[in-house]
């Protein structure tokens, strides 16, 4: 028995890495089905193999986290890309996109892609946003996947674990992939050499390695809605609002209409971000009003 990391699944097998770098061709045997659990790229998984095109997975390592679009569990990090322009910046849906992912218990970093195309008034704002979100603990990086170097220096968030770009369409989440390419390239050549098989064209989910980390290939992570997320677990979320947990007066405090609460304190004087603190009314209200699943 060994043990190794699901990186891509395809027609019905799982293609399993292992400490050294050799990737197994492996199938799921029928265990799976009948605890409707279904092995996911990145499931840390059992295998037994004979040969390297020809092992099972029999069991599957309990998950950290998982995504339905991309399918992918144990992920690590998401890298949210928002653009400076085309489109315009918007904390809005960069906070949705933050509050989606925290729920998810990944932690999130966030990019704001073209840089070059900004003028330096436009340049001021943006940095200023940078330094909201620092404030808040999140790590922000202002990039161009078009000047020339762009993204190298951006290598070091790639070092360990998984990741997975999020964002709107047209932000350049591509682009940046693309910049991180020759490494993606080679690696993906190498596994589909090395399983004897020529470059598929079928859309699938895939890890693949940038730095010493292992990057989702798709630049996925579509569901916007706060289907999943409870009113009473938005404040945790947000980390500004986490953080004062406990310090309202009432407790379950939902922040909202309630005397003495330590978030809109928090506001008042300056250490919570207005638009934040707005974000999540809003946001609060779109859960609140949603209808009832049945
Ligand atoms: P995606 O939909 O998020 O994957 O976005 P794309 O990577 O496809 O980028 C959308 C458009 O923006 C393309 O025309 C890119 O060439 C352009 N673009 C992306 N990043 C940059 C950038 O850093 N600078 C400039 N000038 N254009 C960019
Ligand atoms: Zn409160």
């Amino acid at each position: 028995m060994s043990e190794g990391r699901i990186i891509k699944a395809l027609s019905g097998f799982y293609y399993v890495k292992v400490e050294n770098g050799e990737v197994i061709q492996c199938r799921g045997r029928g265990v799976f089905r009948k605890r409707k659990i279904t092995p996911l790229v990145g499931d840390f998984v059992v295998f037994e193999a004979d040969s390297p095109d020809e092992g099972y997975i029999i069991e599957i390592k309990p998950r950290e986290n998982e995504l339905v679009r991309p399918p992918i569990a144990n992920i690590d990090q998401a890298i949210i890309v928002n653009s400076a322009i085309q489109p315009d910046f918007s904390t809005t849906l960069l906070d949705r996109f933050l509050v989606l992912i925290e729920a998810k218990h990944i932690e999130p970093i966030i990019f704001i892609s073209k840089m070059d195309l900004i003028s330096p008034e436009k340049q001021k704002r943006i940095e200023a946003y940078r330094n909201d979100y620092e404030r808040i603990g999140y790590k922000v990086e202002l990039v161009s996947s078009k000047a020339s170097g762009g993204v190298l220096p951006l290598k070091d968030y790639f070092s360990e674990g998984v990741t997975v770009f999020a964002g709107q369409s047209g932000v350049g989440k591509s682009s940046i992939l693309n910049a991180l390419k020759p490494s993606l390239l080679l690696k993906t050549a190498a596994i589909s050499e090395s399983l004897g098989r020529g470059k598929h064209t079928t859309r699938h989910v895939e890890l693949v390695q940038v730095n010493k980390g292992l990057v989702a290939d798709t630049p996925g992570f579509s569901a916007l809605d706060f289907q999943e997320i409870e009113a009473e677990d938005l404040s945790d979320c947000f980390p500004e609002m986490r953080s004062r947990k406990g310090a309202c007066k009432f407790r379950g405090c939902m922040h909202h209409k309630e005397p003495r609460c330590a978030v809109k304190e928090g506001v008042e004087n300056g250490e919570i971000s207005p638009y934040r603190y707005k974000h999540y009314l809003t946001f609060l209200e779109e859960i609140q009003s949603r209808k009832p699943r049945y």
